[in-house]
């Protein structure tokens, strides 16, 4: 066989995307205060701004979608995708929620109480803000190597088991469980191994403490682990997967990811200690149990999609996307995070603009600077998102100054990278042509999305 790994699929329906001249874009821009967030998505021509709930939906879940029972209580639709979650999870109780973070509010508002404390690699933004909501600690710890960008290691999403243990030791009565993110998206969407779930499985049930995974990119993680850990090889993903759940006592899920829906989330549970609590909370504020704020048609979808997530000729596509644009970049000179995660590649923006004062904002402006150059919307990591404006007026930077592009399933082919690869090696070689920018206008919190901008 040919060594070019092409895209698993054959397009049957097409949605157009709009081309622009860079005069159009400069204008756009401008209209926009300089803020990639405030342009309309029909005037972007690669989309890049995050994987969540903006991939292409197969043939197959277009038709289960007619399939959908919109019954209010008990639909079949409910009990379908509950097999399948069943099968890949091996957990009992299966919770539909609208998508990620209600999944988080539910289980949270169900288990936690104020003063507690939670463990994680990294927690994801709003599993952090949910958990901050209801007065709980969430602490991070990701493995040292997690958090040096340009070093090459294979699994940088795991957790630090020693400073597990000796969290465990001194907080044990504030701990409700413990948690794992796969991938670590906060971290740059890198793989947890088996091997560190297992062992961190063993140590939560030492301490008494239930395992609860944030699975938003299970199935990534899972070829990760298949392609890089020993004795994986010849397992395919689905057992891969069965055995990372059975470490677990729970789980939460945004669908928008790996699920291959554009809408979607759930909880499983494997006993019903927290089940009537969690369903309180469930009809509350999401739906009935069987439906949990979503669409019999949602379920459909979700119901397929989670078994196409599964596919390995899709999965090695999926990994080998991030790492074909990676080795574009590298050859151009350009850093960013190694090695590629699973669903998006980070730049590194002082490795393009090296000379940028960081009270230009150098990945923000590196950001501006691809929509002009190809009409690519990635998102900033840096100051804009991280750093502060404390009330003297002064400013705090963060550590790194990052460019986000992650790239919904199955949308854009082969040459839709090439062509930006290319545009962002153009930009590196105009680098002293690239704007700095200073804020005009911003809130105090999230600044990123709604801030508005000037050249500096
Ligand atoms: C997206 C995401 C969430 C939140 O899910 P939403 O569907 O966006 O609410 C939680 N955790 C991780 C790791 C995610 O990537």
């Amino acid at each position: 066989m040919p060594k070019t790994m092409i895209e698993p699929f054959r397009i049957k329906s097409v949605e157009p995307i709009k081309m622009t001249t860079r005069e159009q874009r400069g204008k756009l821009l401008e209209e926009a205060k300089l803020n990639v967030f405030k342009l309309r998505a029909e005037d972007v021509l690669l989309d890049w701004l995050t994987d969540s709930g903006t991939g292409a939906m197969s043939s197959a879940q277009w038709a289960a979608i007619m399939l959908g029972d919109e019954s209010y209580a008990g639909a079949r639709s409910f009990f379908r995708l509950e097999a399948v979650i069943q099968d890949i999870t091996g957990m009992a109780h299966f919770i539909p929620t609208h998508q990620g973070r209600a999944a988080e509010k539910v289980l949270f508002t169900a288990v936690c109480k104020k003063g507690d404390l939670v463990p994680n690699n990294c927690h994801f933004d709003t599993t952090r803000a949910n958990l901050e909501f209801n007065g709980v600690e969430a602490v991070d710890l990701v493995i040292p190597e997690g958090l040096q960008p340009s070093l090459v290691y294979p699994f940088k999403g795991n957790i630090d088991l020693g400073r597990v243990e000796d969290t465990l030791k001194q907080h044990a009565d504030r701990i409700p469980f413990g948690m794992i993110t796969v991938t670590n998206n906060t971290g740059g969407g890198q793989p947890v191994s088996m091997a560190n779930i297992r062992a961190y499985s063993q140590l939560l049930k030492k301490f008494g403490k239930p395992f609860i995974m944030d699975v938003c990119r299970f199935a990534e993680n899972a070829m990760f682990i298949k392609m890089r850990e020993d004795g994986y090889q010849n397992k395919t993903i689905k057992e891969i997967c069965q055995e990372l759940f059975s470490y677990a006592d729970g789980a939460m899920m945004s669908a928008k990811k790996d699920g291959m829906v554009n809408i979607g989330g759930f909880i499983v549970l494997r006993s019903d200690k927290w089940l009537d609590s969690v369903r309180e909370i469930l009809i509350l504020t999401e739906g009935f149990p069987t439906y949990g704020g979503l669409a019999g048609r949602d379920l459909e979808a979700l119901a397929v999609g989670l078994v196409e997530g599964l596919d390995e000729d899709y999965l090695r596509y999926r990994l080998r996307t991030a790492e074909y644009l990676g080795e574009k970049l590298e050859a151009a000179g350009i850093g960013f995070v190694k090695p590629t995660g699973g669903h998006a590649v980070y730049i590194d923006a002082k490795t393009v603009l090296p000379d940028m004062p960081l009270d230009q904002y150098p990945a923000w402006s590196l950001c501006n600077a691809l929509y002009l150059e190809g009409g690519i919307r990635g998102v900033e990591i840096g100051s804009v998102m991280f750093g502060k404006h404390l009330e003297d007026g002064t400013e705090t930077y963060h550590s790194m100054e990052l460019v986000r592009l992650a790239f919904p399933r199955r949308m854009y082919t082969q040459s839709h990278f090439d062509f930006a690869a290319e545009a962002i090696a153009e930009v590196k070689i105009k680098a002293h042509l690239v704007r700095g920018v200073r804020i005009t206008k911003q809130s105090r919190y999230l600044r990123h999305f709604t801030a508005e901008f000037r050249w500096a």
